[in-house]
């Protein structure tokens, strides 16, 4: 197992593209951080970095206390899954899961076959070595089944567990991962994002995970390091990214459905907008002047006629079995959604009373970059 340090890496393609800047980032021990941002926001060129598939253009990298910036990626000690497998197709299961080991051994034995005579009781006691292990990891990843066939003769959940299977052989002392479920169906990535989050309590390995779902980073991360533009927004656990995000990208970014977000202005105590006032929780940050507040949709709660302290209009309502999603419209226009339980007294059309605690408030800042106001 290992430590991962980032200091100041950065990456400028060839052409002028700048896809990082100055990430900062120490993986602990045994962690599991996942970099999460849309598309294109650098997460997979810093993933490569780490990996050595891509040159490292600023900054240092450290694996387990190693300067490895100019260190070939099979001298890593890492092992990556990628999100098309890539298996090799003319190999069993079990050939793929072992392949990497015997290449690794072939070099090692070619010397040793010149010194040294007890050679092949050496080797013999490898291959053991070796099928003990790729045993072992399809065994714990329910592929034992399997081993004989071909991937071609596999679900994709089945093929993206033995790519699993084959970091898994090799030991390495960091696993990466680069959108590793994208390829299944909803419900197979929801099992196989269990199974993961399985193994690595399991094994306690080092991992490093990239994905563009965020629902994905917040079941599955240690730590979530969410990223916009090549830059890191916030670096923090799944709850204090949920509860607390440092800006408005990474509030609207991780949550479903999207915070609500209402421009307006702080005076004294109370948060005014066209046609909202609300009194601000006397414990929480002192803001004033212009903000944009953000209230989570699952934080507004219907109220009795006139006893809310919002009043909306239900435009549109969404069953969603056990919850519904409301679409509602404040008078001043600005939209707003709340998720809550079905009731029959909720009624496209119709005015409704909202309210809310007023510790669930966020306040930003009302300029471009939205910063959380503490
Ligand atoms: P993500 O994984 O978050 O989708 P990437 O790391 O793949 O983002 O890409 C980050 C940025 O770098 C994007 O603007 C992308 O177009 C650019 N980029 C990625 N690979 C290359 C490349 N080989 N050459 C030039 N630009 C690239």
């Amino acid at each position: 197992m290992a430590t991962v340090e980032l200091k100041g890496i950065g990456k400028v393609y060839e052409g002028g593209v700048r896809a990082v800047q100055d990430v900062n980032l120490a993986v602990a021990d045994g962690e599991f951080v996942v970099l999460v941002g849309p598309s294109g926001c650098g997460k997979s060129t810093t993933l490569r970095m780490v990996a050595g598939l891509e040159e490292i253009t600023e900054g240092s990298l450290t694996i387990d206390g190693r300067l490895v910036n100019d260190v070939p990626p099979r001298d890593r000690d890492i092992a990556m899954v990628f999100q098309n497998y890539a298996l090799y197709p003319h190999m069993s299961v079990r050939q793929n899961l072992s392949f990497g080991l015997e290449r690794r051994r072939s070099y090692g034995s070619a010397i040793r076959r010149l010194v040294d005579s007890g050679y092949r009781a050496k080797a013999r006691g490898e291959d053991g070595e070796i099928a003990a292990r790729v045993a072992d990891a399809a065994q714990t990843l329910g592929i034992t089944p399997y081993l004989d066939r071909k991937p071609r003769a596999l679900s994709g959940g089945q093929r993206q567990r033995v790519a699993v299977g084959r970091a898994l052989v090799r030991d390495p002392k960091v696993f990466l991962f680069d959108e590793p479920l994208s390829n299944l169906d909803a419900k197979l990535r929801m099992e196989t994002r269990t199974e993961l989050k399985a193994l690595h309590r399991q094994t306690r390995a080092t991992m490093m995970y990239v994905t563009h779902d965020q629902e994905e980073a917040m079941t599955l991360g240690d730590r979530l390091v969410v990223m916009k533009d090549g830059v890191v927004q916030q670096c923090a656990d799944p709850v204090t990214i949920y509860e607390r995000p440092a800006n408005r990208f990474v509030a609207s970014f991780v949550g479903t459905p999207t915070m609500n977000f209402i421009e307006g202005e702080v005076r004294g105590d109370t948060f005014r907008a066209p046609s909202v006032e609300l009194r601000m929780d006397p414990t929480g940050p002192r803001v004033s002047g212009p903000v944009v507040l953000g209230i989570r949709p699952d934080r507004l709660r219907p109220a009795g006629a006139g006893t809310g302290r919002l009043r909306a209009q239900l435009r549109v309502l969404e069953h969603l079995g056990d919850r519904v999603d409301l679409a509602l419209m404040l008078d001043c226009g600005t939209p707003l959604v709340c998720r809550t339980a079905p009731g029959a007294h909720l009624r496209e059309g119709e005015p409704i009373d909202l309210d809310l605690d007023p510790a669930d408030l966020h306040f930003f800042a009302a300029d471009e970059q939205g910063l959380r106001l503490a």
